[in-house]
C-alpha cells in the first residue's frame, strides 16, 4: 500500500483553487451510489485466509504493490499461516520468500517480532482493535484501518496515495495531509458507504483516476469530480463515441 505524495501535493497549484471542505451529503451519496453500483462487492486485493494472514499481507505491503506482495505470501503462508508457524520459521525463512518486496529486510524482523507478541500476549489470535494493531511492529495506523476495515467490519477509512489522490481530484476531501483527508472523508461519506469507502476509493484510483493519466471519459463519477484538469466533455464524448462504434454497440 503506497504513501500518499504529500510532498508532491503541496507544491501543486491548482490545490489553491481546491474547496476547503468536503462534498456536501447529497453529493457525496451520490459519489458513492455511482462507485457502488460499478463495484458492488469492493475488497482488498490482497490474498488472505484470516485475519492474521492479512495483517501479515497488509504489513508487507507498506510502499510496495499488492501485486508484488500476492506473489510472495503464497509459498510464505504454506509453510507458516499463523503466529506459532510463523515464529518457528523465524527471521531468516520469513526473508527468504519475500526478498523480492522492497524493505524485505524490516519487514522480516516486524512480522517476527508480530507473530511473537500476538503469541505471548493475545494467545496466538490477532487483536480486533486498534490500540492493540497499532502496539505490533510494523503495524501503523493506516495498516490498522485495513485490517479492522476489512476483517473486523469497522467503518474505517485508510488514507493511501490512491485515496488521496481522488480525495483531492474530486474535492471530496480536500486536504493537505493524509490525516486530514481521512478526517473530512469520515465526515462526509454517509454511514452506509463508510464501510467500502477505503476500497471504492482506492479501486478507483487505481485502475480509473490514475495519478499521470486520469480515465475521465469512463468515469462514472465524472459529472460530480471538481478536478479541474479532468479531460473536457467533448473530448469525453468522442472517446466514447469511438469505442462504441469500434466495438460495434449502438449509442445510448
Ligand atoms: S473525472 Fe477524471 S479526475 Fe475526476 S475522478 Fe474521474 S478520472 Fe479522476
Amino acid at each position: 500500500m503506497k504513501k500518499p505524495d504529500v510532498k508532491k501535493r503541496k507544491s501543486s497549484k491548482a490545490d489553491a483553487n481546491k474547496p476547503s471542505r468536503g462534498f456536501p451529503p447529497d453529493k457525496a451519496a451520490e459519489l458513492y451510489k455511482r462507485l457502488a453500483k460499478s463495484r458492488p462487492d469492493p475488497r482488498t486485493e490482497l490474498e488472505y485466509q484470516d485475519p492474521f494472514t492479512l495483517l501479515v499481507s497488509v504489513v508487507l505491503s507498506a510502499q510496495a504493490t499488492d501485486v508484488s506482495v500476492n506473489k510472495a505470501t503464497p509459498a510464505l503462508f504454506a509453510e507458516a499461516d499463523t503466529p506459532a508457524k510463523m515464529v518457528k520459521l523465524g527471521e531468516a525463512g520469513i526473508a527468504k520468500h519475500i526478498r523480492t518486496i522492497g524493505l524485505w529486510r524490516m519487514k522480516a524482523k516486524n512480522v517476527l517480532a508480530l507473530s511473537r507478541i500476538i503469541l505471548s500476549q493475545h494467545g496466538g489470535v490477532t487483536p480486533g482493535t486498534r490500540e492493540a494493531l497499532e502496539a505490533l511492529p510494523g503495524v501503523g495506523h493506516k495498516t490498522a484501518s485495513v485490517v479492522l476495515n476489512e476483517v473486523f467490519g469497522q467503518p474505517t477509512i485508510a488514507v493511501d496515495t490512491h485515496v488521496f489522490r481522488v480525495a483531492n481530484r474530486t474535492g471530496l476531501a480536500p486536504a493537505p495531509t493524509p490525516e486530514k483527508v481521512e478526517k473530512l472523508l469520515l465526515e462526509v461519506t454517509p454511514d452506509k458507504y463508510k464501510r467500502g469507502a477505503h476500497h471504492w476509493l482506492i479501486l478507483h484510483g487505481r485502475y480509473i483516476c490514475l495519478a499521470r493519466k486520469p480515465g475521465c471519459p469512463e468515469c462514472v463519477i465524472r459529472e460530480l469530480c471538481q478536478y479541474e484538469d479532468k479531460t473536457p466533455p467533448e473530448a469525453a464524448k468522442a472517446v466514447i463515441a469511438r469505442r462504441r462504434g469500434s466495438s460495434g454497440r449502438a449509442s445510448a
